[in-house]
């Protein structure tokens, strides 16, 4: 049986009128899109706590417009700016990803988890331990822990939100029917900036290409993981943790106009599909303000004016890193793990400029051969093992990278 983010029951808290709420990662596009969700109902959330990493001006007037009680900056340098810029509003300020964890474990009713990287793990974790529910865009938290992320929600018992749009789709598919019944469960993909280049146009790719996404305007990270589609292999790890299901009743489908994003199949052959506008203020108010349906100034869906949705197999030859994503899926939490650890790492090569964009796949696939002779089947039964294979993943990736470019200087 499958297991829907509704559970566990028992809970009234989710129906309170008014919602304590911190948002980690405030400055990023998650971030700005949840504060603008957050004020458009500003009698519906008390904001506790927000967080960025090095951006202290949007930190400082996002903090002001939502009336934070506490704003952190990860960068500890910038504190003394951050405190000058919030001097006489009353707003405490902290500095260090230290104080942010710290600041994850005061007691609200919902986190925003919307850190980008598995730099989000401690403080969600904080965040569940303290009793909140999450609202979880950052999925790379759930691919380098899983199983551990899963057994801290459930002794914690928090639910787990999903924000990722696909996953909030089959999370409102799942809703009011038989978990028993369900058959498959599909996310969408856009198929990024790439879906119909060939694969000497994705050699030659430019950071600037690979960040313009057709459909979603969004971070750099998940702009690039999307055009490698490894977006959707990190997509397919997230659904298996949050909805208890096997790789094997797990679909990907190519659907380009971004409409429909994800379905659930039944026994009975109905399928329950959840459809909008491409606009991540739809999902991350369905999680806000879950069980209840609150307005958002989102643009609402024209299905007359959009005439044709399509939908496509993803060509795994082309993006190798669905696959491979895959294949991690099904050798366990260590080897999605390592893969999260060196897809960051190729990422931000790629943007940097130290590698091609067919090397960020490239690069994941050769760590995740090299480690499983050395690491493989590690057990990941506590947060200090979770971050000491992803630091193995950093160091076999940045090491391949420095290696090949050795080679080509
Ligand atoms: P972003 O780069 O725009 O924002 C990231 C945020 O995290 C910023 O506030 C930044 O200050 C903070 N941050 C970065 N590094 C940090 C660190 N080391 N410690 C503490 N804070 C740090 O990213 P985004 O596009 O908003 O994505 C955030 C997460 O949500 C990612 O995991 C992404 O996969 C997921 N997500 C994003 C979208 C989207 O539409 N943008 C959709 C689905 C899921
Ligand atoms: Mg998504």
């Amino acid at each position: 049986m499958v297991r829907s983010p509704a559970l566990p029951e028992g809970r009234a808290r989710a129906d309170k009128a008014r919602r304590t709420l911190s948002i980690f990662g405030a400055t990023g596009s998650i971030g700005r899109s949840t504060a603008d969700v957050v004020l458009q109902h500003g009698d519906a959330f008390d904001v506790e706590v927000i967080t960025a990493q090095s951006r202290v001006d949007e930190l400082a007037e996002t903090a002001v417009q939502l009336g934070a009680r506490l704003a952190v900056i990860g960068d500890a340098t910038r504190l003394a700016d951050l405190r000058e810029r919030l001097a006489g509003t009353g707003i405490a300020v902290a500095a260090g990803p230290g104080a942010i964890v710290e600041a994850a474990s005061r007691p609200v009713d919902l986190a925003v988890a919307a850190i980008v990287g598995a730099a989000g793990l401690e403080p969600t974790l904080a965040a569940i331990d303290a009793g909140a529910d999450i609202a979880l865009a950052n999925k790379e938290c759930m691919v380098c822990a899983g199983a551990l992320f899963n057994r801290r929600a459930a002794a914690a018992a928090v639910r787990v939100l999903p924000v990722d749009s696909e996953h909030d789709a089959i999370f409102q598919s799942l809703e009011a029917n038989n978990l028993r019944a369900v058959e498959r469960i599909t996310i969408t993909a856009s198929g990024g900036p790439f879906r119909t280049a060939t694969l000497d146009e994705m050699r030659g790719a430019t950071p600037a290409q690979a960040l313009k996404h057709p459909r979603w305007a969004m971070g750099p990270k998940i702009s690039i993981d999307s055009a490698t589609m490894m977006n959707k292999g990190l997509e397919l790890i997230e659904a298996h943790h949050l909805f208890d299901i096997e790789s094997a009743r797990l679909d990907v489908l190519v659907h380009p106009q971004s409409i429909v994003h994800g379905f659930v199949t039944y026994a009975d052959g109905s399928v329950i599909a959840q459809l909008g506008a491409a606009d991540m203020r739809i999902p991350i108010s369905h999680c806000l303000n879950w069980p209840r349906r609150l307005e958002t100034a989102t643009p609402r869906l024209d299905l007359a004016a959009v005439g044709t949705l399509t939908f496509e197999k993803p060509d795994l030859e082309r993006f190798p890193a669905l696959s491979i994503a895959r294949a991690a899926l099904e050798n366990g939490d260590w080897a999605t793990n390592i893969l999260n650890a060196a897809n960051e790492v190729a990422v931000a090569a790629f943007l940097d400029g130290a590698i091609e964009f067919l090397e960020i796949a490239a690069t994941v696939e050769a760590v995740l051969d090299r480690a499983t002779a050395t690491v493989g089947g590690t057990v990941l039964d506590t947060v200090e093992t979770v971050l000491a294979l992803d630091g193995e993943g950093r160091r076999l990736a940045a090491e391949r990278i420095e290696f090949r470019g050795r080679r080509a200087g």
